[in-house]
């Protein structure tokens, strides 16, 4: 990338995609969900207004997520959605086609990285480069990630969980697992059909996370009431699920977030490794802000682990540190070409 004036950054995330326009910040948050008209294809919908119609269509409309695993699982749709995030926060006026940086999982193959950067110049960037998440997720948690010191820093998002350690403005060891807060959701979702032999939506096991879910049991539980379709009668009912109850539905995908956490633990050169256990490890994204995680992790590995500060909002603020201030940071953008 050169000396330019029409750039953004894209925070691609399966659940939510963020985007960052130099000097006026992150301009767009909307969920990556897209709606479709069948048979004809026609997008409908895309973002928060798509989010709104999930578990709620007639058969000839489906509602996707096409970064479910990370990485593009449906091309065209993905190439709608960039198309319309790139369209809303330029405005009609815009003449020229922008520069793009887009963020990517740090587990992309080339053919995947290859299909984000064409989905952005086909949805009408100038040109497209991409960055690692995990680097992006870092700088924006604050990490000074060109210094010579071992950083570690765990995202835990929507599709894909993704641990790395960082030195020198490169990632020395990274792992990405497809477990996260989709699959919390998940989860509760089928214990409260086991326990309560009631159906929920994912949106209402969402809620349910987002509103009393904790890591690990404790004394003083919190409750929510939800409403869902009794599996026997057929007909509405609700329930009061309690914190402990989520954390019990939800254990094996903490253990195997922790299970990753510790993986790149022992593969990290010693040097670095003392360096990570001073400073603790930075938890990032979304599924980070899963109560109690932080201290399971702690808990789990003996090595300190803290919560960013705006951990939804860490991969965009990075993409825009990126952007202004490429000289810096030019080692870690990587384009087609
Ligand atoms: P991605 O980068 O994959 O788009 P995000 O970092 O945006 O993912 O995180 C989205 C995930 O975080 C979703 O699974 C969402 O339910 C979860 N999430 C958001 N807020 C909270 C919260 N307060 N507690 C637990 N999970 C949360
Ligand atoms: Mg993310």
């Amino acid at each position: 990338m050169s000396l330019f004036t029409h750039q953004l950054a894209i925070d691609l995330g399966t659940c939510n995609c963020l985007v960052f326009v130099p000097k006026k910040g992150i301009v767009l948050n909307e969920p990556s969900v897209v709606a479709v008209a069948k048979p004809e294809n026609t997008v409908l919908a895309v973002g928060a207004e798509a989010k709104s119609m999930i578990g709620r269509t007639p058969d000839n409309i489906v509602v996707y997520r096409p970064l479910k695993d990370g990485v593009i699982a449906d091309y065209k749709v993905t190439q709608a959605m960039i198309c319309y995030f790139i369209s809303k926060t330029r405005g009609r006026l815009a003449i020229f086609k922008p520069e793009v940086l887009i963020s990517i999982p740090v587990g992309a193959t080339s053919t995947e990285r290859r299909a984000v950067i064409e989905a952005a110049v086909a949805a009408g960037a100038r040109a497209a480069y991409v960055a690692k998440e995990p680097i992006l997720s870092a700088i924006g948690a604050g990490i000074p990630i060109n210094s010579c010191e071992g950083n570690m820093i765990i995202d835990v998002g929507g599709g894909t969980s993704e641990i790395a350690v960082i030195s020198l403005g490169g990632i020395v060891t990274a792992h990405s697992l497809r477990v996260a807060g989709d699959k919390m959701d998940e989860k509760i979702t089928e214990f409260i059909k086991k326990e309560y032999n009631l159906a929920i939506g994912s949106q209402t096991a969402e809620d349910i996370k987002i509103k009393i879910g904790r890591a690990f049991a404790i004394k003083k539980e919190d409750f929510y009431e939800i409403r869902g379709r009794d599996l026997v009668s057929g007909l509405p009912r609700n329930i009061k699920v309690s914190s402990n109850e989520v954390a019990k539905a939800i254990h094996d995908v903490c253990f195997d977030i922790i299970e990753g956490v510790k993986y790149i633990l022992k593969q990290t050169p010693p040097e670095l490794s003392a360096d990570i256990m001073n400073k603790g490890m930075i938890l990032a994204g979304g599924g980070g802000l899963l109560r109690g995680l932080d201290q399971l992790i702690t808990k789990s590995t003996g090595v300190p682990c803290f919560v960013a500060e705006d951990a939804l909002l860490c991969v965009a603020k990075g993409t825009g540190v990126v952007l202004e201030n490429l000289d810096v940071y030019k080692k870690s953008v990587m384009s087609q070409k």
